[in-house]
């Protein structure tokens, strides 16, 4: 496989062509950026914890049945994957509420739901990804009614899996955020990342954010946080 031209840089990856049109490379870089790109910040190894953090989610999650664009890791920093057309919408899944669903709605931060929510954002850097609902996303031809109940129950799915994966390492699953899009048979798949970058996760014991609120925040353990989720990972799943 070989590695062609830049096609994309994002916040914290590139992205690559390859000889084949059907598949990517992704890049995981060191930088974090939060606040919709305000707030600048990195550590040295941020990209090789993320890559392989969500290496391994994408890989668990595969043998549940939940179909997701990784191929194969290719080296600590980089990830061979499906070429996907990614439909511009943030699809975020809440389990407790945290973040902007406590500033929007003054829920106090902890809060446990009843039952998982589920919010989409219209993927937007220059409006800031403003929150969207279903109705507008069908009018704005973004999707379909029935991809939008497909990437919904996509969405549930990718949480039940999470909620246990996290479970088994003494951690809770308080929210997270993923893309979809379509390879190239038409199939929505999940794509982007599964990492502490997108995901909200506390320690069962203590509620101490092991995530990008340590960076958000300034809480003083970015680093440690990223390697201590890895750890476990690692530890509970050593041969996935
Ligand atoms: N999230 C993300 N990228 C974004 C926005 C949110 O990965 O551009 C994740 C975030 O890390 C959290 C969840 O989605 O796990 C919900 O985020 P929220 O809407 O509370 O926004 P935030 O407080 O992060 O601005």
């Amino acid at each position: 496989m070989q590695k062609l031209d830049l096609l994309y840089t994002g916040k914290a990856k590139k992205v690559f062509k390859t000889d084949d049109d059907s598949l990517c490379i992704f890049e995981y870089k060191d930088d974090a950026t939060a606040f919709n790109g305000e707030k600048k910040g990195s550590f040295d190894g941020k990209g090789i914890i993320n890559n392989q953090i969500a290496n391994l989610i994408f890989k668990i999650l595969e043998q549940k049945g939940i179909k997701t664009h990784f191929v194969k890791e290719l080296s600590k920093r980089e990830t061979l994957v499906k070429k996907v057309d990614i439909i511009p919408l943030e699809v975020i899944v809440r389990n407790i509420a945290a973040g902007s669903f406590c500033k929007r709605y003054g829920t106090a931060e902890g809060t446990v739901f009843s039952s998982p929510t589920l919010e989409f954002s219209y993927k937007n850097d220059s409006l800031g990804d403003p929150l969207i609902n279903d109705y507008h996303a069908i009018a704005l031809n973004i999707a379909t009614r029935e991809q939008i109940e497909e990437i919904s129950n996509l969405a549930f799915a990718v949480n039940n899996a999470l909620i246990e994966i996290f479970k088994n390492i003494d951690i809770k699953l308080v929210d997270f955020k993923i893309e979809v899009g379509f390879d190239s048979q038409k199939n929505i798949i999940l794509s982007d990342e599964i990492s502490p970058d997108t995901c909200r996760l506390w320690d069962i014991h203590t509620n101490k954010k092991l995530d990008k609120d340590q960076f958000r925040l300034d809480l003083g353990e970015f680093a440690d946080v990223y390697h201590e989720v890895y750890k476990r990972l690692v530890e509970k799943y050593p041969n996935v």
